[in-house]
């Protein structure tokens, strides 16, 4: 039996298209080994979202070609999509597939020969028709990805996603519910609705609220989870379904990218701070212990002092569980990189420490909200203290003491306090007892 390993650099949906590959890879008899151990094939999921997510692609392409000298080695993923010229001038891959053939690569591994030059299957464009994929994904994991869609129109000014993952597109309901079930009877009971601009499903005359409400009719499905998801996409009846009882977890991650009007304008965001305060505003009337994340990026070209005041103010004002803080990063190939003002590194780290500082005081003061309140957790798994740790619907993160094994269980936990990252709680006795600590 060959021995294949997979591995993924980069996001959500990366991750859901490596766990779909390396489904398709067992049912076609290879035995998955763990990334580092032994293996006559290597599959790399590649991210081009940064320069630094490419050089760190082509590092590891040299270290496991070092590791590895006689195993196949496949580069998939979104910088064998933009970089294909480059990794092709590099020593030791074998096989290069691009977007529009990545799900299919487990196919063209007819042989595991090494190769003397690499074979490269790579479309400059990349088809936009909706889509099925084969295979349940493979998650160790508690909580699987769904992948629900791909690619976006919406050519923001800093993004190389749509020229790495095309168009938007969707997957077909019935096989997204095929999968779902797939995952359920693997024991997943959380799924994370992902695609690169979610909010955009549209498939069959159906939308983003219609799948979920499919999803919520499979049986043993105890939560579904949306990943970030565009402020523009968001609609009335998917926030009233996260209000009313559903298996939707109260939760929203909605990229802000900045509080400043002109630089939202420069970055060709689909809104402007009002509507976007007016969103979120919305959202948590309607949604009663709404979680709510956001990302921000800091240092995009033009970014003064004033610009990013209008930033933090505007985060310390919404009623955001936390952020994610990302430094702009000029990439090839999009409008911003010809933008002028560039915002010097020491400047972006001080204003990126500033913010990850909000965040932290943010998250603390939401996760104090709900101490003294009996709370749902998922667990997952035990942290370096010997907390067994899991997630609430609405994205706090809660350890309580328990010798027993926890992990994929969803137990009442009375929250006692918190610290920086965590909420700590008692799991009720009889809950313990129960399941046999
Ligand atoms: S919405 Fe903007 S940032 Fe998000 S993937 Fe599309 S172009 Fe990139």
């Amino acid at each position: 039996m060959p021995r294949a390993s997979l591995h993924t650099i980069g996001c959500r949906l990366n991750q859901a298209e490596t766990a779909l590959l390396g489904d398709q890879l067992r049912s076609r008899g290879y035995d998955l080994v763990e990334f580092g151990r032994p293996a006559d094939l290597v599959v790399l999921n590649t991210c081009s979202v940064t320069d630094n997510a490419e050089a760190d692609c082509r590092n590891l392409i040299r270290k496991v070609r070092r590791a590895a000298p006689d195993a196949f080695v496949a580069v998939t993923g979104c910088y064998a999509q933009t970089g294909a010229d480059v990794l092709q001038r590099m020593e030791g891959i074998d096989l290069i597939v691009g977007t529009q053939h990545k799900m299919d690569l487990p196919r063209y591994l007819t042989s595991l020969e090494r190769r003397p030059a690499p074979e490269v299957l790579h479309t400059r464009t990349v088809s936009r028709d909706d889509f099925t994929i084969e295979g349940v994904g493979e998650y160790e994991s508690t909580r699987a990805n769904l992948k629900v869609q791909d690619g976006c129109n919406f050519m923001c000014s800093f993004c190389i996603i749509p020229f790495s993952r095309g168009h938007e597109r969707s997957r077909r309901p019935d096989d997204i519910i095929r999968e779902a079930a797939g995952l359920v009877a693997r024991g997943h009971r959380e799924l994370v609705v992902t695609g690169v601009n979610v909010g955009r499903y549209e498939c069959e005359g159906r939308s983003l609220d219609d799948v979920i409400g499919m999803l919520e009719s499979v049986p043993g499905l105890d939560r579904i989870r949306i990943s970030s998801i565009e402020p523009t996409t968001i609609s009335d009846p998917l926030l009233e379904r996260m209000a009313g009882p559903s298996k939707l977890c109260r939760y929203l991650h909605v990229p802000l990218q900045s509080g400043d009007d002109g630089i939202l304008d420069a970055m060709n965001r689909r809104y402007r701070t009002k509507e976007y305060a007016a969103f979120i505003e919305k959202a948590v009337r309607l949604v009663p212990d709404l979680g709510l994340g956001t990302d921000i990026m800091v240092g995009f070209p033009g970014e003064t002092d004033a610009a990013f005041a209008n930033t933090r103010v505007l985060a310390a004002d919404l009623p955001f569980s936390y952020f994610h803080v990302f430094s702009y990063s000029p990439r090839h190939g999009t409008a911003a990189l010809r933008l002028p003002e560039s915002v010097p590194a020491v400047t972006i780290k001080a204003r990126s420490e500033e913010l990850c500082a909000l965040s932290r005081a943010k998250r603390l003061s939401f996760y104090h909200r709900y101490v003294g309140r009996t709370v749902s957790v998922l667990f997952e798994t035990r942290n370096r203290s010997g907390l067994f740790t899991g997630l609430t619907d609405n994205y706090i993160r809660v350890g309580v003491p328990a010798e027993a094994d926890l992990n994929n269980q969803i137990r009442p936990v009375r929250l006692t306090g918190a610290m920086d990252g965590l909420a700590l709680g008692a799991a009720a006795e009889s809950t313990l007892r129960q399941i046999g600590a």
